[in-house]
C-alpha cells in the first residue's frame, strides 16, 4: 500500500528495500511454507536449520518435562503420515496434501471408525466451507483431522479407516537466538514464533522479516544492541523468560513481536502494556509522519507472545507492529493463509517500516544540555545556518532551540518531537550536530 502523505525528512531517511531482497524474502517464506512445524519435532529443527543460512543462530535445547513458571515442556511430537479412507479404499483426507489436515500434536491412532464415532474428531469451518482450519491440541491428548466443511458434508459411508502415524516422546524444545551488539548494554528485542505449520502470514512472515532485519541491521551503526529471538509461540516465550528473568528486565530497552507482516493490509500497531513507552511513541511517530495508513491498538491480554512479555510480572515495553491482525481477518488460522495471501511488496514495505521504526528508536536519544544557564550563544559556535531558504534556516534554529531547552535529562527526542508535532527524524541529525559542538551529551 502506497503512503498517502510522506514527510520529506522521512522520505530522505527511508531505507529502500530493493526488488532482490523482496524476492529473497518471499522465496525464503515459500521454502519454509510446506514444512509441518509444531512446538517441537523435526519440522522445528528443519526450519531453524534453513534459517541458520540467513542468520547465525545459537540453538538452546530444553528437555520435555522441564518446568518453567506455571508450565511444563511437552513431549516432542513427530508425524510421518495420516489419512482417512472410505470403505472402497478412496483417500478422503491426506496429510501429504496439506499438513493442516491433522490436528497438530495428534496422538497416533489406526482403525475403523463409524461416521458417528469419527465426527467428534473432525474439525471444519461451516462459515468458510472451502477452507481447512488450523487446530492444535498441545496440552490435551487427542487425535483429530481438519477438513473443508464442503468435503465433510459429502461423507456418506458407514465407516472409515483412520491412521495417524505420529509419535509423542521425550525430546527437546528448541529456542534460537542471535545478537548484534550495540554501544550500550541495552537491547531491542525482535521476537518471532516458528511453530505454525503451513501458515504464511501468521508466524512465517514474521520469521522471514526478523531474519532479513538481522541482515540489514548487521550493516548499521547501533547505539542499542539487537536480540533476534525465534521461539515456538507461548511455551517458547515462557521458557525464554523463565531462563532470562533478571537479565531481560535489566537489558531490554524495547521490543516487538513480529508477525502478520506479509499481507497487503494497512498497518496495525498493538501497543505495549505501558501504552506510552518510547517503543509505542516512536512507532506511532513513524507511521504518522511516514504517511502510512495505520491504526493504533491499545494493549489487550490476548494475541501472541506479547502476552508473556507484557504479563504483569514482567511488564516489558514490547509492542507488535502488524498489518492484518491475527484473529481479525477471515484467512486467519485457515488454509487460506497461504502463499497467495502474502506478497513480495508487502513483505518489502514491512521491512522498510520496521527499519524506520528501529532507526527512530536508535536515534531517540536522551540528552543533557551542558550549558543550561540561559541560551548558549549560537553564533560563536557557528550554529546559525548560513544556507537554505529563510524558512529552512528558521526551522533549523527552532529545532536547535527546542532540543537545547528540553534536553534536561528528562525529555528524550521523542518527547520533543511530539511537543513540536514533527517527525523524530527531523531532530536526530540536529541533536547529533549539537553533540558535536559539546552543547549536548547523550545520556540514554
Ligand atoms: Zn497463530
Amino acid at each position: 500500500m502506497k503512503p498517502k502523505k510522506v514527510d520529506a525528512i522521512i522520505q530522505s531517511v527511508s531505507p529502500k528495500v530493493n526488488q532482490k531482497r523482496r524476492h529473497e524474502m518471499f522465496n525464503l517464506l515459500a521454502e519454509l511454507f510446506p514444512i509441518c512445524r509444531s512446538l517441537t519435532g523435526e519440522g522445528a529443527r528443519k526450519t531453524l536449520e534453513i534459517l541458520s543460512r540467513e542468520i547465525p543462530l545459537q540453538m538452546h535445547f530444553f528437555p520435555t518435562g522441564m518446568r518453567c513458571f506455571d508450565w511444563e515442556i511437552p513431549e516432542e511430537w513427530n508425524i510421518t503420515s495420516a489419512f482417512i479412507k472410505d470403505q472402497s479404499g478412496n483417500t478422503i483426507v491426506d496429510f501429504a496434501d496439506n499438513n493442516l489436515h491433522v490436528v497438530n500434536y495428534s496422538e497416533p491412532i489406526s482403525g475403523w471408525f463409524s461416521l458417528d464415532e469419527l465426527k467428534p474428531h473432525i474439525f471444519t469451518l461451516p462459515e468458510r466451507p472451502q477452507s481447512i482450519p488450523y487446530v492444535t491440541s498441545y496440552y490435551h491428548r487427542q487425535w483429530g483431522f481438519c477438513m473443508a466443511h464442503r468435503d465433510f458434508l459429502a461423507l456418506r459411508d458407514e465407516k472409515y479407516y483412520v491412521k495417524i502415524d505420529s509419535s509423542l516422546s521425550p525430546g527437546n524444545l528448541i529456542i534460537a537466538d542471535a545478537v548484534l551488539p550495540g554501544m550500550v548494554e541495552k537491547e531491542i528485542l525482535l521476537s518471532c514464533y516458528f511453530c505454525h505449520p503451513s501458515m504464511a502470514n501468521d508466524s512465517l512472515s514474521g520469521v522471514v522479516l526478523v531474519a532479513h532485519l538481522y541482515q540489514e541491521l548487521a550493516r548499521q551503526e547501533r547505539y542499542y544492541g539487537y536480540r533476534f529471538l525465534f521461539v515456538p509461540e507461548t511455551i517458547g516465550a515462557i521458557v525464554y523468560l523463565s531462563q532470562h528473568k533478571d537479565s531481560i528486565r535489566r537489558h531490554l530497552h524495547a521490543g516487538f513481536v513480529v508477525t502478520c507482516v506479509g499481507d497487503p493490509g494497512p498497518f496495525n500497531y498493538k501497543q505495549s502494556r505501558h501504552g506510552h513507552h518510547a517503543v509505542d511513541r516512536a512507532t506511532e511517530n513513524v507511521l504518522k509522519f511516514g504517511g502510512f495508513p495505520y491504526r493504533i491498538r491499545p494493549f489487550w491480554p490476548g494475541g501472541s507472545d506479547e502476552r508473556q512479555y507484557c504479563s504483569p510480572g514482567f511488564n516489558l515495553p514490547v509492542g507488535s507492529l502488524m498489518r492484518s491482525i491475527y484473529g481479525e481477518h477471515p484467512e486467519y488460522h485457515t488454509s487460506d493463509d497461504n502463499l497467495n495471501f502474502v506478497t513480495e511488496e508487502a513483505l518489502g514495505e514491512s521491512l522498510e517500516v520496521y527499519l524506520l521504526v528501529l532507526n527512530a528508536l536508535q536515534g531517540n536519544g536522551l540528552y543533557r544540555n551542558t550549558n543550561p544557564y540561559c541560551e548558549p550563544q549560537m553564533s560563536k559556535r557557528g550554529l546559525y545556518p548560513k544556507w537554505g531558504t529563510q524558512k529552512a534556516r528558521d526551522e533549523e534554529i527552532q529545532r536547535r532551540m527546542w532540543i537545547l531547552n528540553y534536553s534536561d535529562g528528562e525529555h528524550a527526542l521523542i518527547d520533543i518531537a511530539e511537543k513540536m508535532n514533527v517527525s523524530i527524524f527531523s531532530l536526530i541529525d540536529t541533536a547529533r550536530e549539537l553533540q558535536e559542538t559539546g552543547l549536548l551529551k547523550r545520556i540514554g
